[in-house]
């Protein structure tokens, strides 16, 4: 772990969301500690309010969800001025202010160019730490400011049957073919929610590497791929307040061909 001494202003975190989290959590205690020896010491009133979110030179930003709690697709340009406009005022507790986007994969272009001018001349205090999949999905200017590191989940990759259901889905999403996700939900209405979670994250993982232009796009255009996305997340949702498979099932092959 870094100590303050060699902290960066602006730092990526490529890598899968928890982890990714995790390790933001870790640098922002770094830059906030208010320990005298080795930082993040934590235990110290700054560390734990960070640990708990609540540190009041901490601003942490996420997509905005409407108002049924569904998260918008992107992150946009208003977040990033409202964010930058703040960067300016003095830290309150600390010596820095930390500002953790997540998903800043899914900024806009706006928005990433709003950003990119804070990262150009940044407030001396100011530390930007941004969560994203893969840094491939952030503007070249962006990442050329940024101090990148790679984050490793301690999830293991989809099993092969789940990205192969996952390209079967993705196909007929594309194709906008109702019938054939209809056919994919009949067959594998029994899944448990375990072997759907896994279809889901292969997806996102596909739809990310899409989005990155690492994979064909089968002909969608980014939009189409962020409702895609943002539709395997919502499936995701949906399982962890333990809607069956069947009826999750049926949102995905009703929503994957209108999306
Ligand atoms: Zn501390």
């Amino acid at each position: 772990m870094a100590e303050r001494g060699q902290l960066s202003h602006a730092y990526i975190l490529a890598g899968p969301q928890e982890a990714a989290h995790r390790r933001a959590l870790e640098l922002a205690q770094a830059m906030l500690c208010s320990a005298p020896g080795a930082r993040p010491c934590g235990v110290c009133r700054d560390c734990r309010k960070v640990q708990r979110g609540v540190h009041p030179d901490l601003t942490i930003l996420c997509r905005l969800s409407d108002g049924k709690g569904k998260l918008k697709r992107e992150i946009y340009v208003d977040q990033i001025r409202e964010l930058a406009a703040g960067a300016s005022i003095l830290p309150g507790e600390a010596e820095r202010k930390v500002y953790l986007i997540q998903d800043a994969g899914m900024m806009n272009a706006a928005a990433q160019n709003a950003l990119l001018k804070l990262l150009e001349e940044p407030p001396s205090f100011v530390c930007l730490i941004l969560e994203a999949e893969s840094a491939d999905l952030l503007l070249e200017t962006v990442r050329s400011r940024c101090v990148l590191e790679h984050v490793r989940g301690e999830e293991t990759a989809p099993p092969p049957e789940a990205r192969e259901l996952a390209e079967r889905f993705l196909d007929a999403a594309a194709a906008r073919s109702r019938l054939t996700l209809l056919g994919i939900a009949n067959a594998k209405g029994d899944l448990s929610g375990a072997e759907l979670l896994d279809f889901t994250a292969a997806a996102r993982g596909l739809l990310t590497d899409m989005l990155c232009g690492r994979l064909p796009a089968r002909q969608m255009d980014r939009g189409r791929l962020l409702r895609l996305y943002g539709l395997m997340e919502r499936a995701e949702e949906y399982l962890r307040f333990n809607v069956s498979v069947r009826h999750v099932w049926g949102m995905l092959s009703a929503e994957g061909a209108s999306e």
